[in-house]
């Protein structure tokens, strides 16, 4: 089952670069909190993490027995639904999440900005911390394979999903940044039958061509 996602940007985004390389390249150019952007030059959003994040915690506390693998050194039980979905160390999940990927060139939706931080007694600027925000009004897509998909799987990621458009993505949610709506675009489902007989084809396309 093939999960299209549209995410469109509803404030500015604070999501981090995680190559260590990349972040200290950019601290030097006086960026602390740079964004990710792919070999082709798109901003990348990972969503993964908030997905089941938020179902997670919804989940929880709505009664039902999932684990919590927000704690240091936490693997998963392996036994719950969302393992079931999202994997659990040494159970590999149904899930296939890719990053979200801005339809646009990152020089047209990211800005660099620079935050102040205030002394609070004399008023002056004690610190200044540098970010690349991605800006209002940027869509992204992207797509998430669930293998052998099973009855309640839509309903966890939508609850990921809700989880996401209520509180947001990213970093700086608490400082108004995060906003976005996020949503299912369009499913598809495919049988391994289909796979078999496309690579067939293709398979056939490239003996021809000898
Ligand atoms: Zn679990």
């Amino acid at each position: 089952m093939r999960y299209e996602l549209e995410m469109k940007t509803l404030s500015t985004v604070i999501s981090g670069e995680i190559k260590e390389e990349e972040r200290r390249r950019k601290e030097r150019a006086g960026v602390h909190l740079p964004c990710r952007i792919t070999a082709d030059g798109r901003v990348a959003v990972p969503v993964y993490g908030a997905l089941r994040g938020y179902a997670e915690i919804a989940l929880r506390a709505n009664g039902e027995d999932v684990c919590d693998t927000g704690g240091k050194g936490t693997k998963g039980c392996g036994k719950c639904v969302l393992c079931d979905l999202y994997g659990s160390l040494g159970m590999r999940g149904r899930a296939m999440i890719d990053d979200l990927r801005s339809v646009e060139n990152y020089d047209s939706v990211v800005k660099k900005v620079m935050h102040v931080k205030l002394d609070r007694e004399k008023g002056n600027v004690s610190d200044a911390l540098g970010a690349e925000e991605i800006q209002e009004g940027t869509v992204f897509t992207g797509n998430i394979v669930v293998l052998n998909p099973k009855a309640r799987d839509t309903e966890l990621i939508n609850t990921g999903i809700e989880g996401i458009n209520q509180f947001g993505l990213g970093g700086w949610l608490t400082r108004g940044r995060g906003r976005v709506e996020l949503k299912i675009a369009n499913v598809e489902r495919k049988s391994w039958g289909a796979l078999v007989e496309e690579a067939r084809k293709k398979a056939k396309e490239l003996l021809e061509k000898k």
